[in-house]
């Protein structure tokens, strides 16, 4: 055994670099490290790509992977991330580097409303922490033009007694005295935790085994730099991503009955609006901002859509011979709708064929039930809507392949008691261990439609607390 830590954390994303950041907050004293099997990209680890502001720096770091071996019915991965699916998902995708997905994401926090919120677990207060640890703020986008123009519309759409109100959507995203955005990566998160004297950060090593024996985890298989070694740990917590956290505790011998079931990708639904020219004041394109505008249709369960609406950005360019697009003019939407949770939706693992880390392959198991099909139906009616109430609608709403939500929940979930059909506990301690936790949106048991990142880390503060008071 090479070093002994008290909690190995697997995952440099949101989730494992808030777990370290409260354990460390919680207590100075305890001796973390970090795993990570990617590489740190860019000056800063975990820091979100798009703050390297030299374009072909930023262009080197995000490169997708494409090209003909992605999975039919898939579209080319998202920057930054791989295409890892099968048929069943093939835009199923993960990003390998320090600070995971949370170095490219798009930094969207809407907190879960209604019957999204788990019914189990009082999360109002962990939500406030997450929200400070990433810096979340409505306020970023303030100034982007027509903005107010956007709410306004959906507003007079959407808005009702009993729903929260359309509104400027909640994001990562800090806004320097100059004027220039921030966006929230695990760095962000991570503070002056890399350099704090009890705390290590291991990017290109990968967690292989967790060693446990009779419930408790001793100590993490790794393989850095193709050389095997072990490090001892007082407590493991494994926040890989809602694949491939399954993944390591499959490999690793830990299989509850849930373990990889219930996957919950979030079906998303795209349109399109030019706002009416009458809504349109003469704006400069000196005014645009890098994204002009994200705004936010909450989650309400009498339309059970959550919508996120962004004015792309677009120079003055014809549209149509005499139409001039004016910055913040072009609406893109996204409804993204609630899965029916099922257990036969899963990721699985094939011991017969490892990937290329030597782990077992990931298979994913996914199918669309009528009601996913009727929500969807309903998602594409309303986005229509929301479209027509912005302008001219440009083309017709088109659902996105599954996987292309990047939410993927439920692999790991949590529930109140150990009935086979959750893996751990509303602190992530997975059932029948004593010190293996899990982390992330794998841990999300209920049905949302909003993005996940904000409510994986609420719940990432919880499994700190609860591992804090059991050590
Ligand atoms: C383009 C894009 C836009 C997005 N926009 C939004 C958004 O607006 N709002 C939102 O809520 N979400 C968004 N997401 C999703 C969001 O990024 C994820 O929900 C979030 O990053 C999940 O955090 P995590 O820490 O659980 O996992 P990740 O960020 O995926 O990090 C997991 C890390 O664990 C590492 N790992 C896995 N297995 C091992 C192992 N065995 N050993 C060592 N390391 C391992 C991986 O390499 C990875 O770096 C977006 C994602 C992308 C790519």
């Amino acid at each position: 055994m090479s070093s002994r830590y008290d909690v190995v954390i697997v995952g440099s994303g949101p989730v494992g670099t808030a777990i370290a950041r409260e354990l460390s907050d919680l207590d100075p004293a305890l001796r973390l490290v970090v795993l990570e099997a990617g590489p740190v990209l860019g000056p800063v680890p975990g820091g979100h790509v798009k703050n390297i502001a030299d374009p072909a720096a930023r262009a080197a770091v995000v490169a997708p992977v494409t090209g003909t071996d992605r999975p039919a019915g898939s579209t080319p991965a998202r920057p930054g991330t791989a295409l890892v699916g099968t048929a069943a998902m093939p835009n199923a995708a993960t990003s390998t580097n320090v600070g995971g997905m949370g170095a490219h994401w798009t930094c969207a926090c809407p907190r879960p409303g209604d019957d999204e919120m788990p019914d189990f677990v009082d999360l109002d207060e962990a939500l406030d922490r997450a929200e400070e640890l990433m810096s979340v703020t409505t306020a970023a986008f303030e100034r982007a033009p027509l903005i107010g123009t956007v709410q306004k519309l959906l507003g007079e759409r959407f808005d009702r007694p009993g729903r929260r109100a359309v509104g400027s959507m909640p994001v990562a995203v800090a806004t320097a005295a100059d004027g220039s955005l921030h966006w929230t990566g695990p760095a962000v998160i991570a503070g002056d935790l890399w350099s704090r004297p009890n705390v290590t950060l291991l990017p290109s090593t990968l967690a292989r085994r967790i060693l446990h024996a009779d419930g408790t985890a001793t100590g993490v298989e790794i393989v850095a730099g193709g050389e095997r070694s072990v490090i001892g740990a007082r407590a493991v917590v494994v926040a890989g991503d809602a694949l491939r956290t399954p993944q390591l505790l499959w490999a690793s011998g830990i299989r509850p009955a849930a373990l990889g079931r219930y996957l919950n990708d979030q079906p998303q639904v795209m349109a399109a609006a030019l706002l009416s020219p009458a809504d349109v004041p003469d704006i400069s394109a000196s005014e645009l901002v890098p994204v002009s505008g994200v705004s936010w249709v909450p989650y309400a369960q009498d339309r059970p859509f959550h919508g996120q609406v962004m004015q792309l950005d677009a120079s003055p360019v014809p549209l149509n011979p005499g139409v001039t697009v004016r910055p913040g003019q072009v609406v893109g939407l996204g409804w993204f709708c609630k899965k029916e949770i099922s257990a036969d939706d899963r990721v699985w693992f094939d011991d017969a064929e490892p990937d290329g880390n030597g782990m077992p392959a990931i298979r994913i198991d996914y199918r669309l039930t009528e009601t996913d099909h009727a929500a969807i139906a309903a998602a594409k009616a309303e986005i229509a809507e929301a479209a027509a109430a912005l302008g001219t609608p440009l083309g017709e709403p088109f659902v996105m392949p599954a996987g292309s939500s990047l939410h993927y929940q439920g692999t790991t979930r949590s529930g109140p008691v150990d009935d086979g059909t959750s893996v751990c506990d509303p602190a992530g301690r997975v059932w029948r261990t004593t010190n293996v936790y899990v982390g992330g949106n794998n841990v999300i048991p209920s049905a949302t439609a909003c993005n996940p990142t904000l409510t994986a880390v609420a719940f990432g503060v919880l499994t700190a607390r609860a591992l804090r008071a059991a050590l």
